[in-house]
């Protein structure tokens, strides 16, 4: 049961994915931990929300992030099974596991040829498609006749919203503290860190800053300076004309980097509006989160229009549904996992690049063993702060 109090051991601020993940792990380890919110839970404003995500074990040449894909698919598995045990309903978070995930590009492409190289290396199954095998088994799609195509099929679809849900729940469950409609204003800095809301003071013996894009903007306060960039992303479905080819029994996720150029796209199967298959640009125009949507995203637009019409001939040429969700971008899309430069008991946890859902269940772990003083369970070098730095200095 929730029990309030003056002085927690963590306070984490920032209830999307990875601060909900992070207070699990800390309450179920038997730390009193408070989860503040600045919105009224749920809400669209930040990266967390929708309802379908990609996993998949391939990373390209990053290692360090395989390696960690193989404990959080584990970690979800427990978070399902415990909410099954206890709230009495099954929470299914994987829609499909063996839809898989196709990267898939030009031959020289350099990330679909290291997702092979380290899907072989990890011992994950994979297939690998030449373009006549691509156009029987997913017929919707329509790339150049030498693309080379790696099934991963650990990949599939998550269910986001009911794990962002299930992480909360389960918080509260092993006697966390949640306040939602509350947001920091400022943080005091010591031995004892105290929060600032509107109507409280919080005291704890160490906090997490899992802000989502606006660390852009609160990190600089207590002099971390890190080069981040949110962007706001557009999230399209798209509506088959006549026949059924998207759905998660028939169509897998995906992302090539080779369908415009060099820019990124992926694709999700027809899950959560029935008949529409969610394919997105990997990017979009850099906002200030607080005026997401006053800013202009019709070259976004047009690109994705020009993709659909070229790429994906069975498909309307105008989204059914338009959505919107903010990525995080670092200059090397990789984490930033580390503690303040000066006040250790201050760890940040920012710039996921558009890539954290499928691993926040083991972010989550990794941020509570760094907030109670334990030694992470990976090699934290490559979400150091220091890294943007290095040259500079
Ligand atoms: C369209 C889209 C598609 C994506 N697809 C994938 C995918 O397929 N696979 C994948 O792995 N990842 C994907 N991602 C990335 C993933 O969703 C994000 O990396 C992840 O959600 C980031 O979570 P977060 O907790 O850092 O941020 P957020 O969800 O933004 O959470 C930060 C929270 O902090 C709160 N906050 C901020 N400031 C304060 C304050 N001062 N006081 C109190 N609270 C505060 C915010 O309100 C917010 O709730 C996608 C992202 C988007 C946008």
């Amino acid at each position: 049961m929730e029990k309030s109090c003056d002085m927690y051991d963590v306070i984490v601020v920032g209830a999307g994915i990875e601060g909900s993940s992070t207070a699990y792990h800390l309450a179920k380890s038997g730390n009193q931990t408070l989860l503040l919110e600045q919105f009224p839970l749920p809400h669209s404003r930040g990266s967390s929300h929708g309802q379908s995500r990609i996993t998949r074990k391939a990373y390209g040449a990053k290692d360090f992030y395989t390696r960690m894909m193989f404990e959080s698919f584990e970690l979800t598995s427990e978070l399902e099974k415990e909410c099954g045990k206890q709230l009495f309903m099954y929470v299914i978070i994987y829609v499909t596991r063996n839809c898989g995930t196709l990267v898939f590009g030009r031959p020289d492409n350099a990330y679909t040829l290291s997702t092979e190289k380290s899907l072989r290396r990890f011992r994950v199954s994979f297939e690998k498609l030449d373009s006549a095998e691509q156009r029987r088994r997913y017929p919707g799609m329509a790339f150049p006749d030498d693309f080379n195509y790696i099934l991963d099929k650990t990949g599939g679809v998550l269910r986001a919203d009911k794990m962002l849900q299930a992480f909360q729940a389960q918080f509260v469950r092993f006697g966390g503290v949640l306040r939602d409609g509350e947001p920091m204003m400022d943080l005091l800095p010591g031995d004892v860190v105290s929060v600032r809301t509107r109507g409280h003071v919080y005291r704890g013996r160490s906090v997490v800053l899992a802000l989502g894009p606006w660390a852009a903007t609160f990190l600089p306060s207590i002099g971390v300076n890190i080069p981040l960039e949110p962007l706001k992303i557009t999230v399209c479905y798209w509506k088959e004309s006549d026949s059924d080819t998207f759905s998660s029994s028939k169509f897998p996720t995906f992302f090539t980097e080779n369908a415009i150029g060099d820019g990124q796209v992926y694709g999700l199967p027809a899950e959560e509006y029935p008949g529409l298959v969610k394919i997105c640009l990997h990017t979009g125009p850099r906002i200030d989160p607080d005026r997401r949507d006053a800013v202009d995203n019709q070259w976004v637009m047009d690109k994705i229009k020009g993709i659909i019409a070229t790429h994906f001939p069975t498909l309307e040429r105008e989204p059914r549904v338009v959505e919107t969700c903010i990525y995080t971008n670092t200059p090397d899309a990789d984490f930033v996992l580390d503690h303040h430069p000066v006040w250790k008991n201050v760890v940040i946890a920012a710039g996921f690049s558009g890539h954290g859902f499928k691993l926040a269940p083991v972010v989550g772990k990794v941020l509570s063993q760094m907030a109670t003083g334990q030694k992470p369970s990976y090699d934290m070098t490559p979400f150091r702060i220091d890294r943007f730095f290095k040259n500079k200095l």
